[in-house]
């Protein structure tokens, strides 16, 4: 075994993976959000649960091991944005690891979308993402180091029902790419991941016939968890994924094959 290979299996093994490292989740406080916090977490960041519901937030960060800090913060208003990420460097001198996760549908066939559903998703899931982003790159190209994860989605592809949602995911998969192409030489990595059907409160909301087919399409034949998602974002987020860049990855159970 070489040592790196070593010291990467022990950390992996302790739970170690993330030691010390401080990191920024948006939209933290539920479903896919919180448990990327709780994986980060349990690897041993310290985790900023950032979302705009405060309560959700504060109950997510304080039940962590070690304890997390639940900030509110809409990812749709840039100086809110600034404010987090300069408070979280601020109280610890660093900033390793930010996850883009918050996201929000307003499903509607194209005709039928208003403005303020296609204001809103691009807003959120796209504007939001490039707040965050063009703020925690300020600070991770001085330091040389840092992980982004981008959440996107399957439906980046085209989705019926979700031209908003899709152009925005599919916004983030471009900014992703831009931007691992312009932090590569700090050493930041970029990439993006592409959720599938994930048992969460924004697809329970599904209608029961349109939730069968989806999971008739998955061919490991069951709804993601939030853990499967995570599980990705530890890796990507930690020393070991320093290689990975630019990266679009599903996390699907096979979804899109
Ligand atoms: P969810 O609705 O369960 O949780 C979203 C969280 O984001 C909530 O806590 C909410 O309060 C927060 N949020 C909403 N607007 C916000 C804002 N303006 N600023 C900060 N926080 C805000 O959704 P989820 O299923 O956990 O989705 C998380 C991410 O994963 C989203 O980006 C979503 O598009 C993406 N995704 C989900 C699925 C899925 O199947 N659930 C699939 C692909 C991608």
């Amino acid at each position: 075994m070489t040592p790196t290979f070593r010291v990467g299996l022990r950390a992996l093994l302790s739970g170690d993976l993330l030691k010390d490292k401080v990191a920024i989740v948006t939209g933290a406080g539920r479903g896919i959000g919180e448990g990327i916090a709780r994986k980060l977490a349990q690897d041993g960041a310290i985790v900023i649960c950032a979302d705009v519901n405060e309560t959700d937030a504060t109950a997510v960060a304080s039940s962590l091991r070690p304890a997390g800090i639940g900030v509110r913060l809409d990812v749709s208003n840039a100086s809110e944005c600034d404010a987090v990420v300069k408070d979280a460097h601020d109280r610890y001198g660093r900033l390793d690891i930010l996850v883009n996760n918050a996201g929000i549908n307003r499903d509607a066939m194209l005709h039928k979308m208003s403005d303020d559903q296609w204001h809103q998703v691009i807003a959120v899931d796209l504007t939001g993402v490039f707040f965050m982003t063009r703020a925690a790159s300020r600070i991770m190209r001085t330091a040389g180091s840092g992980r982004i994860v981008n959440i996107s989605s399957a439906s980046w592809m085209g989705n019926i029902g979700q031209a908003n949602y899709a152009a925005a995911k599919a916004g983030v998969v471009g900014l992703s790419r831009t931007a691992a192409k312009e932090l590569a030489r700090s050493q930041v990595t970029v990439n993006a991941l592409c959720p599938g059907f994930i048992d969460t409160t924004m697809t329970r909301g599904i209608p029961d016939a349109i939730r069968e087919q989806q999971l008739a399409k998955i061919p490991l034949g069951r709804a993601g968890q939030p853990a499967d998602v995570a599980a990705v974002v530890a890796f990507l987020a930690s020393d070991e994924a320093g290689y990975i860049t630019g990266e679009v990855i599903n996390v699907g159970g096979g979804y899109i094959l």
